[in-house]
């Protein structure tokens, strides 16, 4: 114990994307002492926790993944357009063996704080089990979606029977076959895991608070043909990709959507619901972004597809949303969601007007005392998104702040990746950076690498860095007027912390776009890292 190395140039919390990304630049590139903590006991992040049936990702795998090397992209192929979790944990795992990075790797160790000492200019990071190390940069890799939202239902801990949470998902095969399930939530994981369970359930029920708005995955196997021409268009398509909207090599519709018929448009969307996926929204119409009447013109057409697949019509009904959800909201992918509703085992229950009242020994209980009995029950209760994660550690900056204090009434940030009065300290994808709302690792390998050059700066410099509370307070008031220009705050989601009870409510991603969010950082590093304040690192 006592030979065991505990100071850093850098310690990053977190082996998802964001923290391999960040150990392979700082400690292969530039030479750095790293260590890189995680709570869970093996890389992957998201991919690490999220084993329910059915996870995987709706980015389309060509593109998820790191694109800064261009072997490890030719070298990795993905088996199907979007890949399961199996296969995105085993790349990882591949991204860790390649770069040699398992050396610097420490697993079950959750960080619980992490305190800035001004004298030295460093961080003393604790861990869960009494641990301290300490570093002169601290980066946080930990997520948007890590910190599951575990619902305070009363009586759950009382309920005999199984329970499973979609972001905590076991290690070993779920067997759900002959038993009534209970499954609460209908977001982007449910969506996934609902046609799965009712696979082998005897008895499904789905508690549906908020209805969404899915468009087909049309997942399957990709043609070697597609993947031959993507190696070959492989730099075209990282181009693409970096200078896009949301991170992802598709284009919106050149064409104003109020100048189409009703029957051109029936076109477009028509072609556009048959390729499926992401691409329905990012190769679609843009002024539904912004525009009422123009969401709810596309909100119509897509409740006609909703009654087309659902026999009966009450739970079409049900299902259909009613209020404004298109393009604010993410779109999950259906891999015959709707059609489950089909089958005579599969019954959807509404409880918006008519909540959860309490987990029973046996089942649930809703407000109007009806009473289910459950084998299992599965909770896709979703994340306290973005913040959620970083508020969970207790951060301490300048003058022994508290991080979740400054952000009490929502986070302050300069591009998503600093804080006023936590020097040194940088964040992948933290709140107000287009992260959520992208192609995530098109956004992550940004980030790393506009962090990684100011490391750099800083070391050079000899000096601590930290953004100027006047660029701080301008990026949050850019981030108001850009997302208020939008439909994006009127929406319930996660992306304004609706779905977390006493979260403040504010638009957490970036709305600059992946393409105009990068030209922004870019100028900040030409201008000599404008904004940020190099002080001597003696203090
Ligand atoms: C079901 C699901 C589907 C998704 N699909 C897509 C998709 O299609 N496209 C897309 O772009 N993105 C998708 N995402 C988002 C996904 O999170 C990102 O793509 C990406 O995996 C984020 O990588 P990361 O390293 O930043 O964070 P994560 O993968 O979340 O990793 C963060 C890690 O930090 C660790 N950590 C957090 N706090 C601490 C602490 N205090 N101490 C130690 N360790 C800590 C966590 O244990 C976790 O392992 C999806 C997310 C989910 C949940």
């Amino acid at each position: 114990m006592s030979d065991q190395v505990t100071e850093f140039d850098a310690i990053v919390i977190g082996a998802g994307f964001s923290g391999l990304y960040t150990l392979h630049r700082l400690r292969n590139e530039m030479g750095l002492k790293v260590k890189v903590l995680e709570a869970g006991g093996g890389v992957g992040g998201t991919w690490y926790w999220n084993r329910y049936p059915g996870a995987r990702c709706d980015s389309e795998s060509f593109i998820y993944g790191y694109m800064f090397d261009d072997k490890l992209w030719h070298e990795w192929e993905w088996t199907e357009r979007y890949p399961e979790q199996p296969e995105i944990l085993r790349y990882l795992n591949h991204v860790v063996e390649r770069f040699d990075l398992a050396r610097d790797l420490q697993f079950n160790t959750k960080v619980t704080a992490a305190h800035l000492d001004e004298a030295t200019a460093t961080w003393t990071v604790a861990t869960e089990d009494g641990t301290t190390l300490s570093s002169r940069f601290l980066i946080t890799g930990v997520g948007c979606l890590s910190a599951w939202n575990t619902p305070d239902f009363p009586g759950i801990e009382d309920y005999r029977g199984n329970k499973y949470f979609t972001g905590l998902w076991p290690h070993e095969p779920v067997e759900f076959t002959g038993q009534r399930v209970g499954i609460i939530g209908t977001g982007a994981s449910a969506v996934q895991a609902i046609p799965r369970i009712a696979q082998q359930a005897a008895d499904l029920t789905v508690f549906q608070r908020t209805p969404n708005y899915i468009v087909p995955a049309n997942h399957g196997p990709v043609p070697e043909q597609v993947a031959a021409e993507r190696r070959q268009n492989f730099e075209a398509i990282r181009e693409h990709t970096r200078n896009s909207a949301f991170g992802m090599p598709y284009d919106f519709q050149a064409k104003p959507l109020a100048e189409h018929s009703d029957e051109e448009l029936h076109e477009v969307l028509q072609g556009r619901w048959d390729i499926g996926g992401l691409s329905f929204m990012v190769a679609g119409f843009h002024e539904p972004i912004f525009d009422l009447e123009a969401n709810l013109r596309i909100g119509r057409w897509l409740d006609g597809r909703i009654k087309e697949k659902v026999h009966d019509p009450v739970t079409a009904d049900l299902l259909t949303p009613k209020k404004l959800t298109y393009a604010v909201k993410r779109i999950p992918l259906d891999s015959g969601y709707f059609e489950t509703f089909n089958l005579p085992h599969v019954h959807l229950v509404g409880i918006k007007d008519n909540p959860v009242d309490a987990i029973t020994a046996t089942g649930v209980r809703l407000a109007d005392g009806s009473e289910y009995e459950f084998d299992s029950i599965v909770f896709a209760t979703g994340f306290d998104s973005t913040t959620g994660t970083l508020n969970r550690i207790d951060i301490r900056g300048r003058g022994g702040q508290a991080l979740r204090e400054k952000w009490a009434d929502g986070p302050r940030t300069y591009l998503g990746m600093s804080t006023a009065g936590f020097p040194n300290l940088f964040m992948v994808t933290g709140p107000q950076s287009p992260g959520v709302l992208s192609n995530m690792p098109t956004s992550i390998e940004q980030h790393v690498q506009f962090i990684s050059q100011l490391i750099e700066e800083a070391i050079g410099r000899d000096a601590v860095v930290e953004p100027t509370q006047a660029a701080e307070d301008a990026w949050v008031e850019h981030n108001e007027v850009v997302a208020n220009a939008t439909l994006f705050p009127l929406a319930d989601t996660t992306y304004t912390g609706a779905n977390i009870p006493g979260k403040p409510r504010r638009f957490l991603p970036n709305l600059d776009t992946v393409v105009g969010y990068r030209a922004k950082c870019d100028e900040v590093a030409t201008n000599d890292f404008e904004g940020f304040a190099f002080a001597s690192a003696e203090g």
